[in-house]
């Protein structure tokens, strides 16, 4: 690691859980990142500060006035362009040591599954249930590690699924696809603006640390803010053997596509 290395990333080297190793593993690893919204922002900011090497921010939206009340990722000169353009300079500018893919598309399940298959590890920064469940199945399917958050109002919760794990559950094991779901979004019900700061803080320390390699990752607990009352609530979940999504995933390490 060179001296500009050392010095930009040296308050995570000082940690004895992460260290040189960490930091390179950090620099080695490639991150989906789906939504440039409001968790995505925070998120995508540290793991850019961080080091994560290469990253790959998806949207298909266009930055809007009513966005930069919590999207911090973008600024008022952005208005009208891609978010995830506009969101990968900001990035770069931020940390031009790392590489940052803009895909300005709304992926479908195959191309989900492509782009799951070639990351690391996977952040679901999206704001849709749709979206949700077809990042679930492609990270089932591809056994990526899938970090997950989601907030609305003054609420937010995050999890991890671990999927490279026999034992994790997946998205579907907790929350059950439903047609009759009613959707709140932000656009309608209004989000605190820090809120989707704390959440996606949470969701890039949980990157940060399945990359590295450090710590105990949130699988198979679902972490819940209250920021009204600032509150915070762990609840634990299983697997469910049942689910229709990762019952029958094929075995891992298995070597071939026996499943
Ligand atoms: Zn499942």
């Amino acid at each position: 690691m060179d001296d500009a290395r050392l010095m930009r990333y040296a308050r995570h080297i000082l940690l004895d859980e992460l260290g040189v190793e960490g930091q390179e593993r950090l620099l080695a690893a490639r991150v989906l990142i789906v939504g440039a919204g409001g968790l995505g922002s925070p998120a995508a900011l540290y793991l850019a500060a961080a080091g994560v090497g290469r990253l790959v921010l998806v949207d298909d939206d266009v930055v809007e006035l009513s966005n930069l009340q919590r999207q911090i990722l973008h600024t008022t000169a952005g208005l009208g362009q891609p978010k995830a353009e506009s969101g990968r300079r900001a990035l770069l500018a931020l940390n031009p040591d790392i590489q940052v893919r803009a895909r300005v598309e709304r992926l479908d399940e195959a191309r989900l599954r492509v782009l799951a298959a070639e990351a690391d590890l996977v952040l679901d920064c999206c704001d849709n249930f749709a979206t949700r469940h077809a990042i679930n199945r492609a990270c089932v399917a591809t056994r990526t590690p899938l970090v997950s958050g989601a907030a609305i109002k003054f609420s937010g919760q995050v999890s991890v699924y671990d999927l490279r794990r026999d034992d994790s559950p997946c998205y579907y094991c907790l929350f059950p696809e439903a047609d009759d779901v009613e959707e709140l979004r932000c656009a309608t019900t209004g989000v605190l603006g820090p809120l989707l700061g704390m959440v996606g803080s949470v969701q890039a320390t949980e990157a940060i640390k399945l990359l590295a390699g450090l710590g105990d990752p949130l699988v198979g607990r679902l972490l819940s803010v209250d920021a009204l009352r600032m509150q915070w609530h762990t609840i634990r979940f299983k697997r469910d053997p049942g689910c229709p999504v990762c019952a029958r995933r094929a075995p891992a390490a298995a070597g071939c596509s026996g499943g």
